[in-house]
């Protein structure tokens, strides 16, 4: 089976949290499963200058107001995968990072740029670029990504299914109605059952709409997205594709992650010889200028500094974390504002709190390695792919039990601590207090050396790997497309809700073909 795998971050390409990651990991343990995966990302300078074999293979006219661009067929360095970079100087040879300039702001021509990185990557699905190698089945991330269903779905030719995973539901590639002719999208587009979100167009809606499955990153979060709550807005368009909904937790590469052969730590260390995490630790507080000091609990954030992350509670919080004995490591970046509060907080705690403001990849894993407990308070938290890696490194996670935390976190109380089946704390309202009783309770086990040195063990011990994800995704593949020369065939068209009607209720105009694979009221269509 042929898998186009389509993300606007992979690492070590490029990256600004967990997409990357998993775009990176995925396809490989689909590849180990049999598939033939090929990537495909924007050709930013990062990209550019790490990716190997790079050869041009296409030079495509201009679709959407871009300058001609070129498409490289290239390898990712280390897993060799191949990777269509798409090579358009003026949208993304840029600095920043692929969504952001220098000073934070959204790229004022994001839609632009995405548009056009999901029309290319449309007619390398559909065998425009690359005559020998069409796509079976077509797996698009996040808005970034979000037009790619629907344009797949706009061609007249044979088209694969398209699936579209949700790793944070959050950002929404939200643009003016002014940029649908930008974009090459027709006005009829902008209606409540096409892409029209609040009187504005969004990407991520278009992907939920015109893909025929819909993936999110854990089971909890794809049930809590189906809420008021956490549903941003889609939930009711959700709730209408509910049956199309899988929840597939993420997994961790232990090839990356893991401290027994992390060529970024000063020491090794595993399960079974804890004294390299001491010397980890000891080098960590000597390499950010902590007091060293092997008793202290050292506490580590390392995280996105956004309102997801409750950045702003733990900058708030400061204060009363230091009345307790420990050491607090920072390191992220984001919000400006709350970055600035973070550096000027350093000044006033000498020898026990460091912040490290900016993306470090190496430090990362620094820090979980030499972390007591990693602090990850989140409002909301689709998988939560740092407490997995810092479990592995022994730094046992304080987090708020939501989403991929809650699959995944076991909460310590006297009763789990006893069963040896704990490996994190968890609190429930996302609030200064909710997090430093649990930081409290977390403290009070530390303090129990024999206690604390089994939930560090069953942490460490346990394993999120990507073989029993990339099983689920394969055979929601083989759903969609259940041969390989399966494609989605002409049908009439149907809609999810009738134009004029502004809220989103669920009518089938007329009984929809059923399609092999494929849920009754699965929205590919011609839209356009
Ligand atoms: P999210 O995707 O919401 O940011 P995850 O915890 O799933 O959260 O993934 C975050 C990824 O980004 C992890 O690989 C983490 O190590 C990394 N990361 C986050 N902030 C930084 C930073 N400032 N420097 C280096 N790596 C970071």
């Amino acid at each position: 089976m042929r898998v186009l795998f389509v993300s606007a971050e992979i690492f070590p390409l490029a990256k600004t949290g967990g997409l990357a990651d998993v775009s990176a990991a995925l396809p490989q343990a689909l590849v180990q499963g049999g598939m033939d995966v090929r990537l495909v990302l924007p050709a930013y300078p990062r990209a550019l200058a790490l990716a190997t074999e790079k050869e041009i293979v296409a030079e495509l006219p201009d679709a959407t107001g871009s300058e001609p661009l070129r498409v490289i067929a290239a390898r990712i360095p280390d897993s060799g995968l191949p990777v269509w970079l798409v090579d358009a100087p003026n949208l993304y040879d840029r600095p920043g990072t692929p969504y952001l300039d220098e000073a934070g702001c959204d790229w004022p021509d994001n839609a632009r740029r995405f548009a056009t990185f999901s029309r290319v990557a449309a007619k390398i699905a559909l065998g425009e670029v690359d005559r020998d190698w069409h796509a079976d089945v077509v797996h698009a991330n996040d808005w970034h990504t979000g037009l790619l269903p629907l344009l797949i779905g706009q061609s007249t030719k044979e088209r694969p299914p398209t699936i579209f995973t949700i790793h944070n539901l959050a950002y929404q590639g939200l643009f003016p109605h002014s940029v649908l002719p930008v974009i090459g999208l027709p006005d009829g587009l902008f209606t409540p059952d096409g892409v029209e979100y609040y009187g504005r167009v969004s990407f991520m809606k278009a992907g939920i709409r015109f893909s025929q499955a819909i993936t999110t990153v854990s089971p909890s979060y794809a049930q809590e997205i189906l809420t008021a709550d956490y549903g941003c807005g889609l939930d009711g368009l959700l709730n209408l594709r509910r049956r199309d909904i899988t929840g597939i937790l993420n997994g961790v590469d232990y090839s990356i992650w893991d401290p027994a052969h992390d060529p970024h730590l000063p020491v090794s260390f595993d399960v079974g010889n804890m004294a390299g995490k001491l010397a980890c630790k000891e080098e960590l507080q000597r390499e950010l200028g902590l007091t060293t000091d092997p008793a202290v609990p050292l506490v580590v954030w390392l995280s996105r500094i956004t309102d997801q992350k409750m950045a702003d509670v733990v900058a708030r919080t400061l204060h009363r974390i230091f009345e307790r004995d420990v050491q607090l490591a920072v390191l992220g970046d984001g919000e400006p504002a709350l970055e600035a509060e973070f550096r000027d907080a350093a000044a006033h705690y000498p020898g026990r709190l460091a912040v490290r403001i900016g993306y470090r990849e190496e430090l990362a894993h620094r820090h979980l390695a030499g972390a007591d407990l990693l602090l990850h308070p989140s409002r909301f938290e689709p998988c939560g792919l740092t407490p997995l890696y810092a479990m592995r490194y022994g730094a046992v996670p304080i987090v708020r039990h939501v989403g991929g935390m809650s699959d995944t976190i076991v909460d310590t109380t006297e009763w789990t601590a006893a069963c040896g089946c704990a490996t994190g704390f968890a609190f429930a309202q996302p609030n200064a207090d909710a997090l430093l009783d649990c930081l409290d309770r977390a403290l009070a086990f530390y303090g129990q050396r024999s206690i604390w040195s089994r939930i560090q063990q069953r942490a460490m011990s346990r394993r999120f790997g990507w073989a029993e994800a990339a099983k689920r995704y394969s055979s929601l593949y083989r759903k969609l497309a259940p041969d390989t020369a399966a494609v989605i065939p002409e049908r009439p068209p149907e809609r999810l809700v009738p134009a004029k009607r502004m809220a989103l209720v669920h009518e089938t105009v007329g009984a929809p073909p059923r399609v092999k694979g494929l849920a009754a009221d699965d929205p590919h269509q011609h839209v356009a």
